[in-house]
């Protein structure tokens, strides 16, 4: 599963932390919507339809109620013959009025029983209004009374159930008030907890990405500054995101090839095409690190300077490729004769030298005679002939050399030696 994950592209990453770092916004979004539809628009409509259906016609009713006295008063002291269809208007309105709360208040049973109660109250208190108002001519004075008296007792209870089933719907409207606040508030609490949510998955995100990021990059930048002071060795490891690893992995082979080329380069500049030795660059180079070794550590070597005796007579008599075949041939034969650790270099046309690691002069005299005497032993077979040549070899140590860069002067001036003495010898620096 962890190996499936790590194998996933930066760009699957990047898209992931934005999934995650909205997930929690979307879903506050949808719960968001549901809670305020539901907890706060659905009460405050409850609230605008129980204000508009209930308590409005409720205080319209209790207004109607109290609207029947005058007219029945008025009919009780003056029969005032107005009086009864004004009181027979309100009535109507009343009754309507009652209808329709009875349907507004179906779904209510305990505030719907009020109202029924304060109905029965009324149809009591009608009894005794229209009692009074269809009387043309009144039997008593006193009865008239009565009746009024019990018609305002009525009315008066009317309004009181009224004013209960009033404050019923008041509560209501409090309470549906109240729960849609709350929810209001509820939901504010889960866009700000959603929001800090995402905040935080951005910023976790973030910094995982940017941590996995900027190790990579830093390993891909030391390794091109490495590369750029001439390291070639070293190898960026980069696992993670795939595709700062493929750029690491394209370095690295990169870096190899580079490698490679340089180093057949420097075999190319540093050896001699045509006997396959060292050449004067290389030469040039060894030379410093003798010199170094000896500044440093005091560590000795010689030098031999060998120069081919009358090669120019050989060149004459035999032709270019001939001289060219002695000179392939006699470096060959100093290569098997010298020591492991011994090095020969082609430094010019004939001429060649050889250093010497850690040897003594008497040790040097000792290679060099052994070379001479091969390469005097070994005629250089060419068509039918067998071409002899001999070298002349100028020997000089460290511990003969005052100064850096002597050490080439004295073998020199002992091959020169060598050469006056007669050639094919070998003459060691200060002897001649
Ligand atoms: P000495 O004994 O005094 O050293 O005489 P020498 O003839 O060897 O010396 P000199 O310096 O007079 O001649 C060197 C010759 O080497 C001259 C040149 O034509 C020849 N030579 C130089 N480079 C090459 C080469 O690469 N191939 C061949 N075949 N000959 C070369
Ligand atoms: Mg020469
Ligand atoms: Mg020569």
């Amino acid at each position: 599963m962890i190996g499936i994950l790590r194998s996933r592209s930066l760009r699957f990453w990047v898209a992931m932390g934005m999934v995650i770092a909205i997930v929690p916004l979307f879903v506050s979004a949808v719960g968001g919507f549901f809670l305020l539809n539901r907890g706060v628009i659905a009460p405050f409509d409850d609230v605008a339809m129980r204000q508009r259906e209930q308590r409005v016609p409720i205080q319209h009713l209790r207004l109607l109620v109290w609207e029947t006295l005058p007219p029945v008063d008025e009919f009780a002291e003056k029969q005032n013959h107005v009086a009864p269809p004004a009181y027979r208007a309100v009535r109507e309105k009343i009754e309507a009025e009652f209808a329709r709360l009875e349907e507004a208040l179906r779904a209510e049973p305990a505030t719907l029983a009020l109202l029924e109660r304060a109905q029965a109250d009324w149809t009591q208190a009608d009894r005794h209004a229209t009692d009074i108002i269809s009387v043309v001519t009144p039997v008593s004075q006193d009865q008239t009374a009565v009746t009024l008296q019990r018609f305002h007792g009525q009315v008066e209870a009317v309004n009181d159930k009224l004013t209960g089933v009033y404050d019923r719907i008041s509560q209501k409207i409090s309470d549906d008030h109240d729960a849609a606040l709350r929810s209001y508030e509820r939901s504010i609490w889960v866009a700000g907890i959603a929001g800090a949510v995402s905040l935080l998955a951005m910023a976790v995100g973030v910094l995982i990405v940017g941590r996995i990021l900027s190790a990579s990059v830093d390993r891909l930048v030391n390794g091109a500054v490495r590369f750029a002071e001439g390291d070639r060795q070293h190898r960026i490891e980069i696992s993670l995101p795939p595709e700062l690893h493929r750029v690491a992995e394209e370095f690295n082979d990169m870096i190899g090839r580079i490698h490679e080329s340089e180093e057949a380069l420097s075999r190319l500049a540093h050896n001699d095409m045509l006997t396959g030795l060292g050449n004067r660059r290389a030469f040039d180079d060894a030379f410093r690190e003798v010199q170094d070794r000896k500044r440093r550590y005091g560590e000795q070597a010689a030098l031999l300077a060998i120069d081919i005796d009358h090669f120019k007579r050989i060149n004459d008599r035999h032709g270019h490729a001939a001289g060219d075949e002695v000179l392939r041939s006699i470096s060959s034969l100093m290569s098997r004769n010298v020591r492991p650790m011994d090095k020969v270099f082609r430094i010019g046309g004939e001429e060649f030298v050889a250093i010497l690691p850690g040897a003594s002069s008497g040790q040097a005299r000792e290679i060099a005679n052994r070379l001479r005497e091969a390469i005097a032993a070994t005629p250089v077979p060419i068509d039918e002939n067998a071409i002899a040549v001999s070298v002349s070899i100028g020997v000089a140590t460290t511990t003969q050399a005052r100064e850096q860069g002597e050490l080439m002067e004295l073998a020199d001036r002992a091959l020169y030696e060598a050469k006056s003495t007669g050639r094919n010898c070998v003459v060691l620096s200060g002897e001649g």
